[in-house]
């Protein structure tokens, strides 16, 4: 299977590690035809604002939404899950794909960056990095929450998208990636 990775900016090397890891070929995806391809897509962590302003400079945003509609499975990662989101806090949603509302950088200065172990749903125990995490303020009644730190989101999803506030893609572990390209099933 091919599976495609956004790869505007941010650390779309290390998804493409990832999906490798599971077996699909990885695309990196810059232009819309390269979306034609790809069975999956996974948008990564990095600078929200500036992948949001290159998508849209790209002409990426209304074909990742008719993909995605349609039943391609997308993972998005710290930045992706804020890309992804139909609520933020201060911005403009870019793709309102999932039904959550988040908080840019909003885990404070102390913790700005740090590690957890969380138990995902299914899955089992994940070793987690957040670095200048989003944090999820809501989420909406068709949105599963597939792991949770605190007592806060951290993991979810809603149909054939997963959004993560920490960065699966840098843990060497490729167990949320094989969930992710499973959701298309
Ligand atoms: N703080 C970044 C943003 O708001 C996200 C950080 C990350 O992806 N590690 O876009």
């Amino acid at each position: 299977m091919k599976a495609g990775v956004l790869a505007l900016q941010g650390d779309f090397r290390e998804h493409a590690r990832m999906l490798a890891a599971c077996g699909a070929t990885p695309v990196l995806v810059r232009h819309p035809e390269e979306l034609d391809d790809v069975q999956a897509l996974c948008i990564p962590g990095g600078e929200s604002t500036s992948i949001a302003k290159l998508a849209v400079a790209y002409g990426l945003v209304e074909p990742i939404r008719v993909r995605a509609r349609a039943g391609m499975p997308v993972f998005g990662t710290c930045a992706g899950m804020i890309l992804l989101a139909n609520r933020l806090d201060e911005d403009v949603p870019l793709l309102s794909l999932i039904d959550i509302e988040v908080r840019r950088n909003a885990y404070g200065r102390q913790v700005d960056s740090f590690e957890a172990e969380v138990q995902v749903t299914d899955v089992g125990p994940v070793r987690a990095s957040f670095i200048r995490a989003p944090v999820v303020t809501a989420v909406g009644a068709d949105v599963d929450v597939l792991a949770e730190h605190e007592g806060v989101p951290v993991l979810v999803r809603q149909r054939n998208v997963l959004a993560a506030s920490f960065h699966p893609e840098l843990a060497g572990d490729p167990r949320l990636h094989e969930l992710a390209l499973s959701l298309g099933n």
